[in-house]
């Protein structure tokens, strides 16, 4: 089948063609001509299936006829993250470009005012992750009552993310008579009641099997024994990187706090990598991520709420620098690489008591993550670094980080205590730097050196003194990190307040 039998416009044809397309993938096949005739559909697909293109076509297909009047966009596209809309976006601008159409994208951490005046001009397309949409409705900025056409992208995410109730409310805002396309890489019963709410007989279309893997993609687990250090996860990652010799990939962490580590310690060891967590501003994001897209940075270090669904169409390797609690977001992470049938590697560093959520990995995507036999590396190229640069890595493992929250997703459940936090999840509010940012900060050692540098390396000194007392280096501490000061409290911290009633411990 060809794009010219999907019933697609000629505009739509040729820009398709321009981006290099020519046979239409298996969504695009079963969605396109469904949305042309106006059906609802309940899509089940993971991304790197073409599923953005088997609503974007229809949609500017549908939208090419009527204009829109200003606060009333003419369709609305939910996302989970700014990132995913902001991909979305770029979509639009790739397979509209042979059309007028307008669009905005209402994403937090951006502008507010550049948002309410594209809103004031009118919209097509409103591309926009539920926070932000709500705030502007509730400030009066937009109207819903015009919306023929809503797409809920990754809903599964958004259940995830504590997304679900803003969605309900925006649902409800939105006309009785409209068509609504619903994507969702997985199925859980709550994605099905809520496929029943939305939609109005809607077309299941399935293209791969729920929760399924990519058949393109070479899976690996590497085990490592019970209570190892990071240390050694970091050995291992940089082994299987130099073993395949990996062209590009990202490497997932569970927590924000090993992100910066991670990346940290990749970078002193002649790594070009980055990271990108849901405490970076929201430019620091964007232009992360175009590095790596462009290429400028090989591996990017990322949590899950900060990479889920990018698009990155050459990406070799995924790494699992942590086996992730949800066995959904396995399935998430690895569909990183592998995209349009292209090859790709994903590996897990686990450690043997990760064993059931690999064992939940496994259930859920109904076959097992092989173990891998890594080739081992030399030593030289695989220690950490032994001089001075190791300890500011190593300092970040024991300074308790203000923001140690897991990127982990809100529990839907907790709709009014999770208000604030989940409004704009997908913004990640960017609290204060942490220690540990500071520190991954720290400058090169080729760089000058200052007077603060000159501070830390004698405080570098004293620790180096204390691991030779204690016999091991601060890597092999258990991973629990040191809260606030730990024993380093000045004495009169410890001072009671005067007038107080207590000592503060
Ligand atoms: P998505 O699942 O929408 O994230 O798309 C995954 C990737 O597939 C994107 O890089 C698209 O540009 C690409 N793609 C979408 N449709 C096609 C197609 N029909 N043929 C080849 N590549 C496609």
């Amino acid at each position: 089948m060809s794009f010219a039998d999907l019933g697609l416009s000629d505009e739509l044809l040729r820009a398709v063609a321009d981006a290099g397309y020519d046979t239409p993938t298996p969504i695009q096949e079963k969605a396109i001509p469904n949305v042309l005739m106006g059906r609802d559909i309940m899509g089940c697909a993971q991304t790197g299936t073409g599923k953005t293109a088997s609503f974007t076509l229809p949609m500017l297909d549908i939208l090419s006829h009527g204009r829109a009047k200003a606060r009333m966009p003419r369709s609305l596209i939910l996302e989970p993250t700014r990132e995913l809309a902001a991909q979305v976006a770029d979509n639009f601008e790739t397979y509209g470009k042979y059309q007028r159409l307008s669009k905005a994208l209402l994403i937090g951490g951006e502008s507010m005012a550049e948002q309410i005046k594209s809103m004031d001009n009118g919209v097509d397309v409103l591309i926009a992750t539920p926070g932000r949409l709500l705030d502007l409705f509730d400030r009066g900025r937009l109207l819903l009552n015009d919306v023929k056409i809503l797409v809920i992208d990754e809903a599964d995410r958004m259940l995830d993310m504590g997304f679900i109730p803003d969605v309900e409310r925006i649902v409800s805002l939105l006309p009785k008579m409209r068509n609504t396309l619903m994507f969702s890489a997985t199925m859980p019963r709550e994605i099905r009641r809520l496929s029943e709410a939305f939609l109005m007989n809607p077309k299941e279309i399935t293209v791969a099997a729920p929760s399924s893997t990519a058949a393109t993609i070479i899976q690996g687990l590497v085990t490592l024994k019970r209570g190892s250090a990071q240390k050694e996860k970091r050995e291992k990652l940089r082994e299987l990187i130099k073993r395949d010799d990996a062209k590009n990939g990202i490497v997932f962490c569970n927590r924000k706090r090993d992100v910066s580590v991670v990346c940290r310690s990749m970078e002193r060891h002649g790594f070009n990598v980055g990271q990108l967590h849901g405490d970076m501003s929201q430019p620091a994001r964007m232009e992360t991520l175009a590095k790596f897209k462009g290429g400028n940075i090989q591996f990017l270090v990322c949590s899950d709420v900060a990479a889920r669904g990018l698009d990155i169409p050459a990406m070799s390797h995924v790494f699992n620098f942590d086996v992730p609690t949800h066995a959904e977001d396995y399935v998430h992470r690895i569909g990183r690489t592998g995209r349009a049938g292209r090859e790709g590697h994903a590996y897990t560093i686990a450690l043997s008591e990760d064993s059931k959520y690999v064992a939940a990995i496994e259930k859920l995507s109904g076959k097992p993550i092989p173990p891998l036999g890594a080739a081992k590396v030399e030593a030289k190229d695989t220690a950490e670094p032994t001089n001075a640069e190791s300890a500011n890595t190593d300092d970040a493992i024991v300074v308790a980080p203000a923001a140690d929250k897991e990127d982990k997703p809100k529990n839907p459940r907790n709709r009014g205590r999770d208000r604030g936090a989940r409004k704009d999840a997908a913004t990640e509010s960017a609290p204060a730097e942490t220690a540990l940012e500071k520190v991954a900060d720290a400058p090169k050692k080729e760089e000058p050196i200052s007077k603060t540098q000159q501070k830390k390396s004698s405080r570098r000194e004293r620790e180096r003194a204390r691991e030779k007392e204690l016999g091991f280096a601060p890597d092999d501490l258990p991973s629990d990190p040191v809260k606030g000061l730990g024993d380093n409290a000045p004495s009169f911290f410890l001072n009671a307040f005067p007038g107080s009633k207590s000592t503060s411990k």
